[in-house]
């Protein structure tokens, strides 16, 4: 089993909170479709015995790829890949690209669950984040999309935005709920020295809102999706029951996967490696036929990647398991430091050590603690 990410690094715009490797020229998609189809040539001898569960087109913006360069893509895909009858097929798109005619068309090449980069429902919101839809235009491209069979749709929501008051909040959540998409993946909006919003607060033009925003607006998400019937399982994603992303949750068990395009990485069980976030350079590397930068995972990696991605989700780590995968001294220690956690900030039970959903916005100062060194 594997899963297989392709990185289409394209936007329309930048928005200013991204950090994803993604440019604005469209002048570069010139021979980008077939310097991927190369690459999969490339990685398709070693891959071509797995078979692949899941198929991520994210970005950027995927949703822009004209049928002229999603086509030959896939099938070039299909041709070196052996993909399995139930493939979780998702594809990232934004509000504004969606159509009848590329709803038909994602349709016709197979996709089955559209990631849709809603982010909010609140148009002073939508205008910080400077996206290019309203929310009544993001709803009705959302109700199209159901009534043309799409049955599993997932939305993107960012909270703790500047502004953003508990009212309005509330009814993105409402409206949200009300549509009920199978899947949403909501982030507290974070400042990354290297966005566009970085650098303005950097600058102080913006001001970075308390932390105690995100905090608020994280539990009352946690609430209202509870009393909807959703459930997180991971620190970032909530579903209802039968709808987690596949795709994802092979990455927080440490399935292999492969990653095709610029800035993409790939992890096969004992290394990963990752692409360079340039496309010459990522063009310059696929027509070199060149290896990308790699790195083995020593033990100390292992153990610290494997409590990361484990506390990250609802099931958290499973204790057999756990002692099945390393040294009993390294579970002895892990034990010691579990132990002298102030309490409320784990749940423990004789099978699994689990960070509690109420404390999700918090995983991270968690698990640093469990993290060693070599
Ligand atoms: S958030 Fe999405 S649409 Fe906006 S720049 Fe990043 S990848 Fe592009």
């Amino acid at each position: 089993m594997a899963g297989l990410y392709i990185h289409v690094p394209f936007c329309r715009k930048k928005c200013p909170y991204c950090n994803f490797f993604s440019v604005v020229s469209q002048r570069l998609r010139r021979n980008f479709v077939e310097t991927l189809i190369n690459e999969a040539s490339q990685w398709a001898p070693t891959w071509s015995s797995l078979e692949f569960e899941t198929l991520y087109l994210g970005g950027g913006t995927p949703s822009l790829l004209t049928e002229d360069e999603v086509r030959p893509l896939l099938e070039n895909l299909r041709k070196f890949f052996k993909f399995s009858a139930q493939t979780e097929f998702t594809l990232e798109v934004n509000p504004d690209d969606i159509s009848k005619e590329r709803l038909l068309l994602w349709k016709s090449l197979g996709v089955n669950r559209l990631s849709v980069g809603l982010q909010s429902l609140d148009e002073e919101a939508l205008r910080f984040l400077e996206r290019l839809h309203s929310p009544l235009e993001a709803l009705e491209k959302l109700r199209l999309a159901r009534r043309q069979g799409f049955s599993n749709i997932s939305v993107d929501l960012i909270y703790g935005i500047p502004g953003l008051s508990r009212t309005a909040w509330l009814q993105t959540l409402e409206d949200v709920f009300e549509f009920r998409p199978q899947h949403i993946s909501a982030y507290a909006l974070t400042l990354e020295d290297n966005t566009i919003y970085g650098i303005r607060v950097n600058r102080n033009l913006v001001s970075a809102p308390p932390d105690s925003l995100a905090v608020a607006h994280f539990h009352l998400l946690r609430h209202k999706a509870r009393s909807h019937g959703y459930r997180f399982y991971e620190v970032s994603n909530l579903c209802l029951p039968g709808y987690h992303s596949r795709h994802n949750s092979a990455y927080w068990k440490g399935t292999p996967y492969l990653g095709l395009g610029p800035s993409a990485h790939s992890f096969d069980g004992n290394k990963r490696w990752w692409n360079p976030a340039s496309i010459g350079e990522w063009e310059k590397m696929v027509d070199k036929k060149s290896i990308p930068e790699a790195e083995s995972l020593t033990p100390t990696m292992r153990f610290n990647e494997y409590l990361i991605t484990r506390l990250r989700t609802q099931k958290g780590i499973h204790i057999p398991d756990f002692k099945q995968h390393f040294e009993h001294e390294a579970f002895v220690q892990f034990f010691e430091k579990v132990n002298n956690l102030p309490g409320g900030h784990l749940t423990i039970t004789p099978e699994h050590i689990r960070i509690p959903v109420r404390n999700f916005l918090v995983s991270d100062g968690i698990i640093r603690r469990f993290i060693i060194e070599d």
